[in-house]
């Protein structure tokens, strides 16, 4: 049973919408493309997990603190007898395992992803044992991707392959017999909270330096991404592929791009009417704040929360 749910990192989000509206630089566009592939690895394992049909509790990222040290959770499963945790890796193509290092085909060292899985091993063991739940932790890294290959893969290492996963999913639904208790819920439960607590803390460091002049302001496509759209009536259509979206929902869209991009800007009519650049009235925007937001001060003042 799905317990908690993936979303979209905010420091993704943030990346996803400076890299349409500026160029990023060299190394922030590198780190962008490794978190957002990271994050559909992620989607990619929670569509098997998600067909999990017996008594487990699936947790989806879990950003948690322990002995002031933060670790990431990819994918935690509780069953009855066990914690499962999954650092899933999204690589492609062939890679080669060799004296206890990882390189992509021919000779590219990457970084051993078991060194951050022991580390994760070990915090999450003491926390959950500072919880005072016993039970046994085990951590697996998942190769979710179907174009990637191992060589010289090592049969004692935690590793599931991509030809592995379907078979080692079933093993698990079918080795789950006994039925989960409170204690397991309250668990789950207690990882969720302790999560919600330190993403409010998480700083993103590797975020460019921007401000409101230097990106590029307008209403993007929905779906291709284009700048090119045309207002007609009540619809936005993007010039580009043809796909019409409603300006109110369009606007609505921008304006938390705005907030995602710009978190200690005032939300107020003006901004919000040179960020659109398309929309024709102010008053069309006014609509959609005051539909959508809470007023605040009035005349010349007026901002939204
Ligand atoms: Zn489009």
């Amino acid at each position: 049973m799905l317990y908690k749910s993936r979303s979209k990192p905010e420091e993704l989000l943030v990346l996803e919408y400076l890299d349409k509206r500026m160029a990023l630089p060299e190394t922030e566009k590198s780190y962008y493309l490794n978190l957002k592939k990271g994050f559909e690895g992620g989607i990619m394992f929670d569509s098997l997990t998600g067909k999990l049909e017996t008594d487990l509790l699936v947790l989806n990222d879990l950003l948690l603190r322990h002995n002031k040290t933060t670790f990431q959770i990819d994918t935690l499963i509780i069953s009855s007898n066990k914690i499962f945790f999954y650092e899933i890796k999204n690589y492609e193509g062939d890679h080669i395992y060799e004296a206890d290092k990882l390189y992509k085909f021919p000779k590219t060292e990457i970084t051993n992803p078991l060194n951050q899985l022991r580390r994760s091993e070990t915090l999450l063991k003491q926390l959950i044992f500072s919880l005072g739940i016993n039970l046994p932790v085990e951590g697996i890294i998942v190769f979710i991707n179907p174009e990637f290959t191992l060589y010289q893969a090592p049969l004692n290492c935690p590793f599931l392959l991509p030809t592995q996963l379907k078979s080692y999913l079933q093993k698990l639904e079918s080795s789950t017999t006994s039925k989960l208790t409170n204690k397991h819920q309250a668990l789950a439960e207690k990882l969720v909270s302790l999560h919600l607590l330190n993403i409010k803390e998480n700083k993103y460091s590797n975020l460019p330096s921007y401000e409101f002049d230097q990106v590029r302001k307008g209403i993007s496509c929905e779906i291709c991404k284009s700048f090119s759209v045309s207002v007609t009536g009540h619809n936005i259509k993007c010039t580009k592929c043809g796909y019409v979206e409603l300006a109110s929902s369009a606007i609505l869209r921008n304006i938390n791009e705005f907030m995602t991009l710009f978190r200690n800007e005032k939300l107020t009519t003006n901004v919000i009417y040179d960020w659109c650049q398309v929309i024709p009235s102010k008053r069309r925007i006014r609509k959609v704040l005051i539909d959508n937001f809470k007023i605040v001060g009035c005349n010349q003042w007026t901002y939204y929360l």
